[in-house]
């Protein structure tokens, strides 16, 4: 438990998986005096109420940022621009606008606009998730041991980044600070462009005519199933991703298109070695990612053997 809370009052627009997370952990380490929250459905707002993630539940974005000195922004990249113009006029002098989309120059440009002067804006992206959404996926636990980045614009209040950086520490992240346009072009090549090569996959995979979809589905485990758990992510969520990270993801996907056809001709004129060295350097890099503590060593990612149950 944190000694002393680090905010009064916390506002969440959008509580869904990312939201309900951040309502658990501040809940769970005395982060703030009051949670507040609004969703844009009756469905979520009653699950959200009746399940106490929350201290208040309001219909509008006006009235949940009322008196709030922090508001994180929990909803889908695409809707950022229509509920910053939407809570703008309605935030103190003084608060911390944030958010947790997962790009970072195109909602700068949406939100920053809407903002008075006076009200500190530090983006940030909890590079943490889930394939699941909504008010009940949540858990307090999401954000530990986890990186969470901020993307403060220049001239950006200092102890305003300070204080949001307390506040993800005491969620358990692990905090870096970086350039909104590093950010996009990092996060492009370590998660976008792989959610795009998962969506690719799945998809030719249920279209291909001399492979039954029984078959695909009978032998996943030679791979296929761990891109099905990303291809699982949530559509809208990552439909605004990509339209909201166009430069930085296509950029990638043309390197990755080259190397890609390297090792299609690696593999028509039988050069065994290409591969091998490709191969060795790849498993390289997955044991800094165990050492680095961002992955298991449990075998199969963990699945239970014996057993085709997943998580
Ligand atoms: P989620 O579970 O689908 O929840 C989204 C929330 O936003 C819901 O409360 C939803 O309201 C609301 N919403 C959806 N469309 C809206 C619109 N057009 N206008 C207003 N509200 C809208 O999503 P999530 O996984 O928490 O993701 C939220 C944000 O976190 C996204 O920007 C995403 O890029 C970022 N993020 C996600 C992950 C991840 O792994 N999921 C990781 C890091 C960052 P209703 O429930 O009423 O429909």
């Amino acid at each position: 438990m944190s000694k002393q809370p680090l905010f009064e009052r916390m506002a969440l627009i959008g509580v869904g998986l990312i939201g309900s997370s951040i309502a658990h952990g501040a809940r769970k380490h005395g982060l703030v005096k009051h949670i507040a929250a609004t969703a844009r459905s009756e469905a979520t707002r009653t699950i959200v109420a009746d399940q106490g993630i929350v201290d208040s539940v309001y219909e509008t974005g006006p009235e949940a940022v009322a008196g709030a000195d922090l508001i994180i922004i929990c909803t889908p990249v695409g809707a950022f621009e229509a509920v910053a113009k939407e809570i703008g006029p309605h935030i103190a002098p003084g608060a911390i606008v944030t958010d947790v989309g997962s790009v970072k120059q195109a909602v700068i440009k949406a939100v920053a606009p809407h903002l008075a002067d006076g009200v500190h804006l530090v983006p940030g992206h909890p590079v943490a998730g889930t394939e699941n959404s909504g008010p009940e996926s949540g858990f307090a636990e999401l954000f530990e041991d986890r990186w969470c980045i901020l993307t403060p614009p220049e001239g950006t209040d200092a102890t305003a980044t300070t204080k949001l950086q307390d506040f993800w520490q005491a969620l358990g992240s692990r905090v870096e600070i970086m350039t909104p346009r590093h950010h996009d072009l990092v996060l492009a090549i370590t998660s976008h462009v792989p959610h795009l090569i998962a969506y690719n996959i799945v998809g030719t995979a249920a279209d291909l005519e001399t492979v039954t979809e029984s078959e695909v589905i009978k032998f996943s485990a030679g791979g296929f199933r761990d891109f099905t758990r990303i291809a699982a992510s949530d559509p809208t969520m990552w439909r605004d991703v990509f339209l909201n990270n166009k430069e930085a993801v296509l950029e990638m996907l043309g390197r990755f298109n080259e190397d890609l056809s390297a090792l299609q001709r690696a593999i028509r004129w039988d050069d065994g070695d290409a591969l091998f060295k490709l191969f060795s350097h790849t498993r390289e890099i997955r044991r800094e990612i165990i050492d680095a503590g961002q992955e298991t060593e449990a075998p199969d990612f963990g699945r239970p053997h014996g057993s085709e149950t997943e998580d």
